[in-house]
């Protein structure tokens, strides 16, 4: 009996052990940021009530909110929690490594993620619930849980399908793992199958996002009903008709090599700029991930061996780092100016996808196979490849907030400072409406209503940290 209090008593001092208490709070003295808008209500006032917020609003109603908690921001700049569309968790090796990067995604005020599938889909699955019921301590996870590929397909433990009756089966399997999403890729798997793995998930009613296989049209996996084309990268086929190379593929009469380099350089902005705006009208969104490419295009193994978040990565994990470092050392001065201009024009591409109206949702991609995309520090770094690429600052703000919301149909509930919604917040140094880098410099996390003052939120880093130590000693 004593035992289990005992340990019940721990796991409490556990669970509570970076957060101070989340009675009914009042923060006040920040600027707050609409990030629907870009208006700031200076001085303002949120007022939380358990794990929401109750009322946003200016200084002045500060007299009808008393016996509150209250937490001076003084005057810092206040944000929805960030998002994460694109992550894997993965690894079956990785497991630990996995779970102990959880809470670093709080500390860097990534407070929702959206995991795009892995061999760990079904303990991703098993997270996702935890952390829902508040026995785990992370992100909120949206998770596509396994993904549906062809047969032989080069990642590990993807539902692979040869024909419709396997393609419905693994749908059986995913409508009963209650997945969030069904995300669909082709490195086996094309042509008419792929389609109608496409149409039928749409079909069941889930949100569908996929890569895009040279033998099929954007635009007829945009009827078949995609909801996001994941990668920016393929939005270069936009640029003129794909029709023809689709066609010159299937026939056998060029290589998906080819059909690349003639999509490169044919590409047209016009003709671009109009196909974006046909995706908008039929809701498919994007996930650029620049940051993977980016990397490799600045590859830079010296400089990344040092970068600071490498202490919260365990050796096994930056293991897998390894075969994209010696695969890039092949490289001739060709191929890397080719890696240049390929990645400039993807990433030019931003500003056009934002002003035909299609939904940009900020994803890192951050996985053990992603070199030098390191989980949670990722996302901040994408941000500043958007900058980069010319979308505003308040623009990059909505694709790492409400636009992924607005995707996952959560506007009801999440990622915007307003009564009713789920009191995820962060608090920033300095106005990210002026340089997207503000999100790097953090002030405070409110996840779920408990609040991470910057001590808390450095302990949190220091766990991650001593963790990591331990499962590298442990594997010694
Ligand atoms: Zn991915």
């Amino acid at each position: 009996m004593t035992k289990i209090l005992i340990s019940a008593l721990f796991f409490l001092i556990m669970t509570n052990a970076y957060a101070q208490d989340s009675h009914d709070q009042l923060l006040f003295g920040g600027n707050i940021i609409d990030v629907k808008t870009g208006n700031i209500t200076q001085n303002g006032i949120i007022a939380i009530d358990d794990e929401q917020i109750s009322f946003v609003g200016p200084a002045a109603s500060k007299k009808d909110h008393v016996g509150l908690r209250e937490i001076d921001l003084n005057g810092k700049y206040v944000i929805p929690g960030l998002w994460d569309m694109h992550i894997h968790i993965e690894g079956k090796d990785l497991i630990e490594d996995n779970k102990a990067l959880l809470p670093l995604y709080i500390a860097y005020g990534i407070t929702t993620v959206r995991d795009m599938a892995s061999d760990l889909g079904e303990q991703v699955l098993k997270w996702r619930d935890e952390v829902a019921d508040g026995t785990l301590f992370g992100p909120q996870i949206f998770t596509a849980g396994r993904k549906l590929e062809g047969i032989g397909s080069v990642w590990p433990d993807d539902l692979e399908i040869a024909n419709e009756q396997e393609l419905f089966q693994m749908l059986d399997m995913l409508d009963d793992y209650k997945v969030d999403l069904v995300k669909v890729t082709d490195n086996a798997l094309a042509g008419e199958l792929f389609l109608k793995s496409v149409k039928a998930s749409s079909d069941r009613g889930y949100l569908v996002s996929a890569h895009i296989p040279y033998d099929l049209t954007i635009n007829s996996l945009a009827d078949a009903g995609l909801s996001s084309i994941e990668h920016a990268s393929f939005t270069i086929r936009l640029g003129s008709d794909e029709r023809p190379n689709v066609d010159q593929v299937i026939s056998g009469a060029i290589s998906k090599s080819q059909a690349q380099a003639n999509y490169f350089s044919n590409f047209d902005q016009q003709h671009a700029n109009a196909a974006y705006e046909e995706l908008a009208k039929k809701n498919v969104a994007i996930s650029p991930t620049l940051i993977g490419s980016n990397k490799l295009t600045y590859f830079n193994p010296e400089l990344e061996s040092k970068h600071p978040f490498r202490q919260y990565l365990t050796k096994l994990f930056t293991s897998k780092y390894q075969w994209r470092i010696d695969r890039m050392a092949g490289d001739t001065p060709a191929d890397k100016q080719r890696k240049k201009d390929t990645y400039q024009l993807v990433a030019s591409q931003l500003p056009h996808i934002q002003k035909a109206g299609m939904l940009i949702l900020a994803g890192s991609d951050s996985a053990p196979v992603n070199t030098f995309v390191y989980p949670a520090f990722a996302l901040h770094e994408e941000m500043t490849y958007f900058q980069d690429a010319g979308l505003t600052p308040l623009e990059i703000l909505q694709s790492a907030t409400i636009n992924g919301a607005k995707f996952m149909g959560q506007m009801d509930r999440l990622a915007t400072l307003e009564a009713g919604k789920n009191a995820d917040i962060v608090v920033l140094n300095s106005n990210p409406l002026e340089n997207i880098k503000a999100t790097q410099d953090i002030f405070a996390v409110m996840n779920n209503g408990e609040y991470f003052n910057r001590r808390a939120l450095d302990e949190i880093m220091a766990q991650a940290k001593k963790r990591t130590m331990e499962l590298d000693q442990q594997r010694q």
